[in-house]
């Protein structure tokens, strides 16, 4: 005869195995690193890192000890990536995701802060770019950027506000479509071929090469 208590243990251990089964068919629904181990895991569960990793050469940069200009470079650079992985292709091609692993690890050489740079290699060891697609990219570089501010004290930003901080309003237009630039560009080299040589003129130095 079964006792309540035995009774109540069963139906317990039943509702674990239940509520584990379930966590085991439902991968986790959204990008997210583990804070513990490092790992990523993306919609289909966990995402190994590209295989082009790990960050080859030192710092270039010096020292930089100016706070200000420190500070100044940094919420430019931080713009600059973040808004690059939110354009990142959603599902890039292996060259696509080799040139954003190879920036960001020339990132971390060539930063004009050298100490950051320094700290930044160290991150990019344990936390290799995640460029399987936007999202991922995103999300990677967002946790990063907590890393960072973590360590200079600053407050968590909440990754799911993303899109709305770095919505440049810029939309996805196809490389080459008609519709952008302008028709005053002097840069805009597709829009009107006689500007060839004078833009040609600017690229070999700035000194005039048209007569
Ligand atoms: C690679 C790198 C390494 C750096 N290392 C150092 C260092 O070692 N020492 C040092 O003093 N400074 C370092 N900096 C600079 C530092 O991170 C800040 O940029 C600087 O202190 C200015 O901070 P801020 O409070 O204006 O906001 P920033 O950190 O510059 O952020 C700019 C804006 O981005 C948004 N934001 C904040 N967190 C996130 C996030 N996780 N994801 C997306 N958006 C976010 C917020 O809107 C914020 O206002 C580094 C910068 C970079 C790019």
């Amino acid at each position: 005869m079964i006792t309540r208590f035995s009774k109540t243990f069963l139906i317990a251990v039943f509702a674990l195995f239940l509520l584990g089964s379930l966590a085991l068919l439902h991968p986790p629904s959204r990008t997210y690193v583990d804070t513990w181990t490092g790992d990523f895991f993306g919609e289909g569960g966990f995402i190994p890192p590209s295989p082009q990793q790990g960050v080859r050469g030192k710092v270039i940069m010096p020292k930089l000890g100016n706070a200000t200009a420190k500070a100044e470079l940094g919420r430019a650079t931080w713009k600059l990536m973040h808004t690059m992985t939110l354009r990142f292709p959603e599902e890039p091609t292996q060259d696509e995701r080799d040139a954003l692993t190879n920036y960001f690890h020339l990132t971390s050489r060539l930063y004009p802060c050298g100490e950051c740079a320094a700290e930044f290699q160290l991150l990019l060891k344990k936390y290799p770019p995640q460029t399987s697609s936007r999202r991922a990219a995103a999300t990677w570089l967002c946790y990063l950027h907590n890393q960072v501010n973590h360590r200079l004290g600053k407050p968590e930003f909440d990754c799911a506000n993303l899109d709305a901080t770095y919505d440049c309003g810029c939309g996805d237009e196809p490389l080459g479509s008609s519709t952008g630039g302008s028709a005053n560009d002097p840069m805009d080299l597709e829009r009107d071929p006689s500007k060839d040589k004078k833009a040609q003129g600017l690229v070999k130095g700035g000194r005039a090469a048209v007569s």
